[in-house]
């Protein structure tokens, strides 16, 4: 069973999503980043809307030709952090593993945009092997993020083999799957696919949704056959400007993930890739839509908002904080969904040896 048909660069003209006066707009950008959208999602386009919030994440646009000076081919410093190919090794007890750097789409703001979809686009066996390696020489390893590119776009008997593989390795604990399939290419959810995910360690899998309206019928489907399989699911979602820089967007779109059984994990601050200013909000905005949410939702329907340090640093939390001390009185001042502030007992004293 394969997923849905693939429309790339010139089909979108054909298909109508891009009117054909943008052909050279698109060849531009296609000759430096990877275009692709899935039946699927272009389905989901508004084409008589210039500010789509589909259409900003998959339809390539002049602006991605714009460098901005802080802008990075490595955002989140994955090469400086990988010991051997498919492999990135940030954290002690966790490592990245890549064996494919293919999607169904192409996110127009993608943080990996410099190396998915282009030339060696899968971990040969070989590679894949050695990566196995260095997971199995290393005891603090606990959880694998199994990422990419979207895993999911590897065949069944693929993914069964890096799970048998991982399955084997007494230190793990964890193997996790971060993936856009179950909503821009439901269709590849399949029984198979889902026997594959079957393990005795934990299998976790991270759905990638950014607009309530990428919560399709088929989205919903897929999500079901993952949860009645027992496979807890997680969601993580991209602050975009334009798609979802607003507390109603994201209000509906963490209720639906949660009505889906997916847990909202990751709200991220968009990463400095290239050509993807267009799409950055600044932190000031996207705490104020964390603390919007607050009021408004359960804590069921709020991720956390982080930030990966340029460079490789890794992930930090950037919500605001809603205790703030209050000086001379050593009391804490605390901010409640509305907006009303609250004081809370200084700390107690106590003696340190
Ligand atoms: S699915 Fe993920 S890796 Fe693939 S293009 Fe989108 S953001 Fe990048």
């Amino acid at each position: 069973m394969t997923g849905a048909r693939i429309l790339g660069g010139a089909d979108l003209i054909s298909g109508g999503l891009v009117g054909p006066d943008r052909l050279n707009e698109i060849r531009q950008v296609a000759a430096e980043f990877a275009v692709a959208v899935t039946e699927d999602m272009a389905e989901l386009i508004d084409v008589d809307n210039d500010r789509d919030p589909i259409a900003a994440q998959f339809l390539p646009s002049r602006a991605e030709l714009t460098e901005a000076e802080e802008e990075l081919a490595d955002p989140i410093g994955d090469e400086r952090w990988s010991p051997v190919p498919g492999i990135v090794h940030r954290h002690p007890d966790r490592v990245l593993l890549k064996p494919i750097l293919l999607c169904p789409v192409y996110c127009r703001f993608c943080f990996r945009r410099e190396v998915v979809g282009k030339k060696a686009a899968m971990l040969d066996r070989a590679a894949l092997e050695s990566a196995f390696g260095y997971v199995r020489q290393r005891p603090q390893i606990w959880e694998v993020i199994v990422t990419g590119g979207d895993p999911f776009l590897l065949a069944p008997r693929r993914i069964s083999e890096i799970i048998r593989a991982l399955d084997q390795i007494p230190h793990l604990g964890v193997i996790r799957f971060h993936t856009r399939v179950p909503v821009a290419d439901p269709r590849r959810v399949t029984p198979t696919l889902v026997e594959a995910l079957a393990a005795e360690k934990a299998v976790y899998v991270v759905i990638h949704a950014n607009h309530p309206r990428e919560l399709t019928a088929k989205a919903r489907e897929a999500a079901l056959k993952l949860s009645r399989a027992g496979i807890p699911l997680l969601s993580q979602t991209v602050l975009l400007r334009g798609v979802n820089d607003d507390a109603v967007v994201l209000e509906a779109l963490f209720r639906g993930l949660v009505a889906m059984r997916v847990k909202p994990y990751y709200l991220h601050h968009a990463d400095l890739a290239r050509g993807t200013s267009h799409f950055r909000t600044g932190i000031v905005t996207g705490q104020r839509l964390v603390r919007a949410l607050r009021g408004r939702v359960s804590g069921l329907c709020q991720p956390t908002y982080v930030l990966d340090i340029p460079g490789g640093y890794g992930k930090v939390p950037i919500a605001p904080c809603a205790v703030t001390p209050d000086y001379p009185s050593g009391e804490w001042l605390v901010e409640d969904g509305a907006g009303g502030r609250h004081r809370y007992p200084a700390d107690p004293c106590i003696a340190e040896d």
